[in-house]
């Protein structure tokens, strides 16, 4: 059986949260696409951890902690990730890495940063980690899968040829130093040395698990308004962040992915540019900034101050519909027991016409939010474990965002630790 965690928002509705507290009733957790970029939080018995490319089920034991090919797999990362929390007490956790999943290079992390320095006011806000680059090349033909590590000879051709085209742009758009290919593949041998314990036909692997009826597990990040075909293209990420694509970035039939838990918070937050309805600013946005998430909503990679906003409920009912959700997580709730009152944007208004469905980008530039405002419950929520031990307010709040949805809200996260969660 196979089960997807999946967000419906722009990122960081605390999908690892969800994973983490899920990973102690699966058997094999899988990463299937991006890179090292974003960040999940994930707070347990071992601390307080930021896991960027490491599946959010390491924790545990008894899994099998999976990269599939559809990531973007920096190797450095992935091996300074598992010592940083190998350092901290966490058993060693038993890591496979698909043999073909591609390898992002420092290359790519260079023509990030550089690509972003050239467009200056224009950028895309991105996290310099390589990853639009990455996924060009992959989609070029010219990325580097990890089988290929095993042949020398013909890793260098190709490197060779990698290498006449990259500095054509290096020399002339951007004019900083020329790559060079022995450097390039006496860094390619390390990666190689590093990797090959975990080397592994995970497509092979999963079927066979699955055949076993071992509980396997898909890892999102980001969520639908980031992905670049359902998404505010072009303020995307570069893989697409849907449950659907699970089937490929780990290699498993479609209709195996029986359970969809699509994570949607209880306000809205996004980093980096792009459209953004139900933002809000100033001293209200500061107020809820410090309060959000665990410790205030500052991006798990770059530190930057995440944008607010209220609970937009077109956004999340396209975010649910899109990833093809079977049951909501409702996250952070807790965090919004300081408010009088709750503004929910419940229609956009486009061009003098009220719509309750998401448009494409050009569309949702022009978009105003309409908001319904419901009363606050103005007391702490954290500990409670029962559904109808929650205040009033607050269980019509839940209840209001369900109509809305149109989606069964099976969890209620009232808290970033694993046991956090009530269950309806
Ligand atoms: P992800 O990328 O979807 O995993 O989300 P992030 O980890 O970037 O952001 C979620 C943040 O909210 C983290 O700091 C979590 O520890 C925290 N968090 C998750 N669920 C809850 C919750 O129910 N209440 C509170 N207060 N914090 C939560």
């Amino acid at each position: 059986m196979v089960s997807a965690v999946v967000g419906a928002n722009w990122g960081d509705e605390g999908k690892g949260k969800i994973t983490d507290m899920l990973s102690e009733e699966s058997d094999i957790i899988v990463r299937f696409q991006g890179g090292s970029n974003a960040g999940h939080t994930i707070v347990n018995d071992y601390g307080k951890f930021a896991l960027h490319i490491l599946p959010s089920g390491v924790f545990c034991d008894h899994t099998v902690s999976v990269i599939g090919n559809g990531v973007a797999l920096n190797i450095p990362d992935l091996f300074e990730e598992i010592q940083g929390i190998v350092d901290r007490g966490v058993p060693m956790p038993e890591i496979r890495v698909s043999d073909r999943a591609q390898i992002v290079m420092p290359y790519h992390i260079l023509f990030d940063q550089y690509e972003e320095e050239r467009l200056g006011g224009r950028s895309f806000g991105s996290t310099k980690s390589g990853i639009a680059p990455f996924y060009s090349d992959k989609y070029a033909k010219t990325g580097i899968q990890v089988s290929e590590l095993f042949d020398e000879d013909s890793l260098r051709e190709k490197m060779e040829g990698i290498c006449e085209k990259k500095n054509v742009m290096l020399e002339h758009l951007y004019h900083k130093p020329l790559l060079k290919v022995d450097e390039l593949m006496e860094t390619l041998a390390e990666y190689r040395q590093k990797v090959e314990p975990h080397v592994c036909d995970v497509s092979a692997f999963l079927y066979e698990a699955n055949r076993q009826g071992k509980r396997i597990l898909l890892e999102g990040q980001l969520g639908s308004l980031k992905d670049p075909d359902h998404g505010i293209y072009p303020m995307v990420t570069s893989s697409s962040t849907l449950a659907g694509y699970g089937a490929i970035g780990a290699g498993i039939p479609p209709y195996e992915i029986k359970r969809i838990v699509t994570v949607v918070k209880a306000y809205s937050s996004a980093v980096g540019a792009g459209e953004f309805v139900s933002e809000i600013f100033g001293e209200e946005a500061d107020e809820l900034r410090r309060r959000g998430g665990d410790g205030g909503e500052y991006g798990a990679t770059t530190g930057r101050p995440r944008r607010m906003g209220w609970f937009d409920a077109v956004a999340s009912r396209y975010g649910c519909r899109i990833q093809g959700a079977t049951e909501v997580a409702l996250t952070v709730l807790d965090v919004l027991g300081y408010l009088d009152e709750l503004p929910v944007c419940v229609g956009y208004e486009i061009d003098g016409k009220i719509t309750k469905d998401f448009p494409s980008t050009r569309e949702l530039k022009k978009a105003k939010p309409v908001y319904e405002v419901l009363p606050g419950w103005k007391s702490e929520i954290r500990g409670i474990t029962e559904y109808g031990e929650l205040p009033e307010n607050c269980r019509k709040y839940i209840e209001f965002i369900e109509r809305e949805l149109e989606m069964p809200v099976k969890m209620v996260s009232n808290g970033p630790g694993r046991h956090e969660i009530i269950h309806r």
